[in-house]
């Protein structure tokens, strides 16, 4: 068996994040992935030339961002103009999202511009903390007065977040992203599969070892301490720490007795976000103009990527159309909303129409900020010595992939500080000697 300092289970960003940050502590480091390829939900699919990402993603000017810079990575893209539409009771208004376009928006009165210019402004230098304890309903009732104001929110708070759920989730994080996205945002050349690209490769050439195509089945432990993974194949890979970063479902059924650890906690307070996506590559747009659009009123939104990224061979237009779904779901159904949206946006699509991925119902995140949360997840697992977690759902106020970065930074960090902790109390320990 080979001995590894820090093993890790999943080599999806959050993944990779913790393998390169550990090797680049001087940590002999292994990641495993089940799959033969990296990124998990961050892989990009190239059909008919066209490169669609699993759903529209956008960088946020966050922890990732900041992360992936820190580690070198060349982050080709750009910023997409904000300047977009509202769909409100079946037609297509100007957003108001910015000065312009706030004065000329026939969605809003008079008040209403003036609330939303304030709060524009307000929203730069807010304390968003101070509402993390809040669910966003109240907040959204308690701050805003207007309500077309409060149904523009909702749209906004939605598109950062993927969440439909007002009552559970926490206003904090939220408008914390909301505040961010007023940087904007990146929409990256060739998807993200290029960052997962970059991310593996940087980590290969700082030697960390990879393991593909091989499921973990478990994480033996024994009097508290981990002792080694073991894959579908057989291989036991023995390590001194061992990060899962994969959903906390799997985090738990890998580890024997984890009913007995938050592991189980974890699990059972997650609530998972998903979303139907409907991705087409179109020959040229019909409505140039109409390219970012927020449901107002429906929980849907589009964005043509190819405004700001390059994400075809062939200089066709990739647009992502997205349902936030809540409980119910209905693959038919949500697939005939996405396309009258399309309809509604580039009336005559179907006659451009170059390729289509349509995924009913990914999960874009396995839990967030909400205020059913009895405890944040991580970095460790108490109980067994040496486990860490690490993913989107170990947000401890991120969201999205600026939780599975910060959460694979907290992993790491937190095992190079027990070793110092280590090392100085032998230190100690000889110098009382
Ligand atoms: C439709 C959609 C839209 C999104 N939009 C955005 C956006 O605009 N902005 C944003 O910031 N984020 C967005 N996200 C979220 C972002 O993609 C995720 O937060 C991020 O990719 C999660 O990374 P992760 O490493 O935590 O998890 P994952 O990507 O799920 O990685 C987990 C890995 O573990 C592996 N694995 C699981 N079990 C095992 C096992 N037993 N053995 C070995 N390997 C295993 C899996 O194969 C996978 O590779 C979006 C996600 C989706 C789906």
């Amino acid at each position: 068996m080979d001995k590894y300092d820090v093993a890790i289970v999943g080599g999806g960003i959050a993944g990779l994040t913790a393998a390169l940050y550990a090797v680049k502590a001087g940590k002999k480091t292994i990641v495993i992935e089940k799959l033969d390829r990296m990124g998990g939900r961050a892989m990009t699919n190239k059909k008919k030339g066209a490169y669609f990402n699993l759903g529209g993603h956008a960088l946020y000017f966050g922890d990732a961002y900041e992360t992936f810079r820190e580690l070198g990575l060349s982050l080709k893209g750009k910023k997409p103009s904000i300047a977009g539409y509202g769909i409100w009771k079946g037609k297509l208004n100007t957003m108001p999202l910015g000065v312009k376009s706030l004065f000329s928006t026939p969605l809003l009165s008079w008040k209403g511009k003036m609330e939303l210019a304030a709060w524009f402004t307000k929203l730069g230098n807010l304390d968003t903390h101070q509402y993390d304890q809040l669910s966003l309903r109240e907040w959204v009732e308690g701050n805003l007065h207007d309500p077309m104001v409060r149904n523009l929110f909702y749209a906004l708070l939605r598109t950062a977040s993927y969440v439909v759920a007002p009552d559970l989730q926490a206003a904090g994080p939220v408008l914390n992203q909301l505040k961010n996205s007023l940087k904007g945002v990146m929409y990256l050349d060739r998807g993200w599969g290029t960052l997962v690209d970059e991310l593996w490769e940087k980590a290969s050439d700082h030697g960390v070892h990879f393991l593909t195509r091989n499921k973990v089945v478990s994480i033996e432990h024994q009097n508290g301490n981990v002792q080694y993974v073991k894959c579908k194949d057989g291989t036991k890979i023995e390590a001194r720490n061992i990060v899962l970063a994969t959903p906390p479902a799997i985090a738990y059924e890998l580890v024997p007795h984890a009913e007995a650890t938050l592991l189980h906690t974890w699990k059972a307070q997650a609530i998972e976000i998903t979303a139907a996506c409907l991705d087409v590559a179109l020959r040229r747009l019909l409505k140039p103009k109409q390219q970012f659009v927020y449901g107002i009123d429906q929980t849907v939104f589009l964005t043509n990527q190819s405004r700001a990224a390059c994400l075809s061979d062939d200089g066709n237009q990739v647009i992502s159309v997205i349902k936030y779904q809540g409980k119910e779901t209905d693959a038919d159904k949500d697939l005939l909303e996405l396309q009258k949206t399309l309809d509604l946006v580039q009336p005559g699509w179907r006659n451009e129409l170059v390729t289509q991925q349509y995924l009913p119902k990914i999960t874009v995140c396995h839990d967030f900020m909400h205020t059913k949360r009895q405890v944040n997840p991580g970095p460790d697992v108490p109980e067994i010595k040496g486990l860490y977690v690490a993913g989107d759902w170990v947000t401890h106020g991120e969201l999205l992939v600026d939780a599975a970065t910060a959460s694979a930074k907290r992993a790491i960090e937190h095992i190079l500080s027990q070793e110092r902790k280590e090392r100085n109390s032998k230190n100690e320990h000889r110098d009382i000697v």
